[in-house]
């Protein structure tokens, strides 16, 4: 560190992104990135879009916007656009958390929301999820704050019924519930319905994992308009221009894409059931997932283990080296190929030990 950088931010520890490697060929099941290209007209939607990029993007994002609220079946200005979705999550922490609003997550949880309440010098509480790593909703309700609640939640896969996401944003109309749905493409249910009814529940999504467009850095959060003109405020004091024009373009192509989208998706959940019970077969434990990925540890194999052995034979997994979870490693649910290559692997170094 520098000895100019602010005092404010010195003990910053930033997110630690899954590894992209450059030097090798690996079969990449380590960031949930999906293994199916985005659709060719989105290809050709950034192709077009390029030809105009002496101009800046529309700070209002109004197209995509009400594209977005028509899939979505909600009002325009109930949307915001952001530069992926953790863009989105940065703003609702800065907007809706301060010293006297901390907030509130689960200690194993997204990795980022740590990081974006040291980032706006915000207190945070992290709540243990139970035994088998389900959250107590019981555990939030009463308690001061602002929360975040992946559903399904990363990296365990575990979906949370949205009857009882219901139950906490309905239980104290003076908070804020932001449910971060990444995954819910994969076979989660979502809590959508929920923001007719309540002011108080802001939901985000992402084009990263079930569109097929991560490296278009595209999010999106849908809430009561007044929350999300809370966060527009704090969007147009940052960057108004934080969605660039072929990502906006790509994001309204998408949108026409819906039957790809939804084959993806289906033939990610294929893969994954078949996956699962091959990896239950071999002795591991399997959470449930309602995700692009599986949380998986096996009595046989340390977790560190495990993916190092995966490593040296050209497949990436993600290993978190946390305390209630470093016998576990998350593994991407790729293409039927790439899994078989992960089983092989696997079967070897079972072998091997
Ligand atoms: C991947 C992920 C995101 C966001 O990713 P973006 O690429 O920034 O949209 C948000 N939350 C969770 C839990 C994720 O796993």
């Amino acid at each position: 560190m520098s000895r100019y950088m602010s005092r404010r931010h010195s003990s910053l520890v930033p997110y630690v992104p899954g590894e992209q490697p450059k030097e090798r060929k690996f079969i990449k099941l380590n960031t949930n990135e999906s293994p199916f290209p985005p659709p060719e007209p989105v290809l050709k939607a950034v192709a077009e879009a390029a030809a105009g990029l002496q101009l800046y993007s529309d700070p209002t994002c109004c197209r995509i916007a009400e594209r977005l609220a028509a899939t979505y079946g909600v009002s325009p200005d109930m949307v915001i656009v952001s530069n992926g979705s953790d863009d989105v999550l940065n703003y609702a922490f800065c907007a809706f958390c301060d010293e006297d609003n901390p907030a509130l997550f689960a200690d194993i949880t997204y990795g980022f929301y740590p990081v974006f309440a040291n980032l706006n010098n915000i207190p945070y509480t992290e709540i243990p999820l139970r035994e088998d790593f389900t959250i107590d909703i019981n555990d939030y309700i009463g308690r001061k704050g602002t929360v975040f609640i992946a559903n399904p939640n990363a990296p365990t896969g575990i979906q949370l019924p949205v009857s009882e996401i219901e139950r906490l944003v309905s239980a104290d109309p003076g908070r804020i519930v932001v449910v971060d749905e990444a995954y819910v493409d994969f076979g989660g249910d979502t809590c959508l319905g929920l923001v007719d009814r309540y002011p108080n529940i802001l939901i985000t999504r992402t084009y990263s994992k079930s569109r097929s467009m991560a490296g278009a850095r595209l999010g999106f959060a849908i809430g009561n308009r007044e929350i999300v003109g809370d966060l527009q405020t704090i969007r147009n004091s940052t960057n108004p221009y934080n969605i660039n024009s072929m990502t906006m373009a790509a994001g309204i192509a998408s949108l026409d894409c819906e039957d790809y989208t939804r084959a993806c998706c289906e033939e990610i959940c294929r893969v994954r059931a078949y996956t699962g019970e091959r990896l239950v077969s071999m002795g591991f434990e399997v959470l449930d997932s309602r995700t692009n990925f599986l949380f998986a540890s096996n009595p046989r194999i340390d977790g560190g283990d495990y993916y190092l052995k995966l490593r040296e034979k050209g497949i990436l997994v993600r290993h978190f080296s946390l305390p209630r979870i470093s016998r576990f490693n998350r593994i991407t649910v790729g293409t039927q190929e790439q899994m078989d290559a992960l089983l092989a692997a696997t079967e070897e170094i079972l072998k091997e030990i």
